[in-house]
């Protein structure tokens, strides 16, 4: 999977998941995300210096009919995730080492993920002169799942050794 910068337009009034639920079903449905990847980046396998992966949200823009659609959640380390949120990055000085990353990840060159960064701008400020209205079913269709599965002997072994990552990276 390579590497897209996702710019959430100006205009969608929905910022995040996270201020939509409780904190404990937010946590559930990271968790289950992060199993699911196995606690490496599911675009670049790579894993954060502090903790291994955070938690991304996908979004789908309708530019026809202006919908903007949750599809999902991914696991991304903060290098991949920072690319996501490249404005973000920006904003803090960072945009020189999204763009490396960028180049990186998607075996291009520094001047190819320039333009590319600048291409999701003018999406972003195209898509920013519109309203948008939301669906969010993907997130309705997760917390009417009235209780999460119970996780494998393989999910628990996992979940122990990213308990285990964390005490070890816990300096
Ligand atoms: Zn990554």
């Amino acid at each position: 999977m390579k590497l897209t910068i996702e710019l959430v337009p100006r205009t969608c009034f929905y910022t995040n998941v996270r201020s939509e639920v409780s904190r404990k079903t937010w946590d559930r449905l990271r968790k289950m995300s992060y199993i699911k990847a196995d606690y490496a980046c599911e675009i670049c396998r790579g894993v954060g210096p502090t903790h291994p992966v955070e938690c991304h949200e996908i979004w789908e823009y309708d530019d026809k009919d202006k919908i903007q659609r949750l599809l999902g959640l991914i696991s991304l380390c903060p290098r991949c995730h920072e690319v996501k949120h490249i404005g973000l990055a920006q904003v803090k000085g960072n945009l020189d080492r999204a763009t490396s990353h960028l180049a990186k990840i998607n075996k291009v060159s520094y001047s190819y993920a320039h333009a590319q960064v600048r291409a999701a701008f003018d999406v972003w400020a195209q898509r920013s002169k519109h309203k948008w209205t939301l669906d969010i079913s993907w997130l309705k269709s997760m917390l009417n799942d009235p209780k999460p599965k119970k996780l494998s002997t393989a999910e628990e072994n996992r979940v122990a050794k990213k308990l285990f990552f964390d005490l070890y990276n816990d300096k």
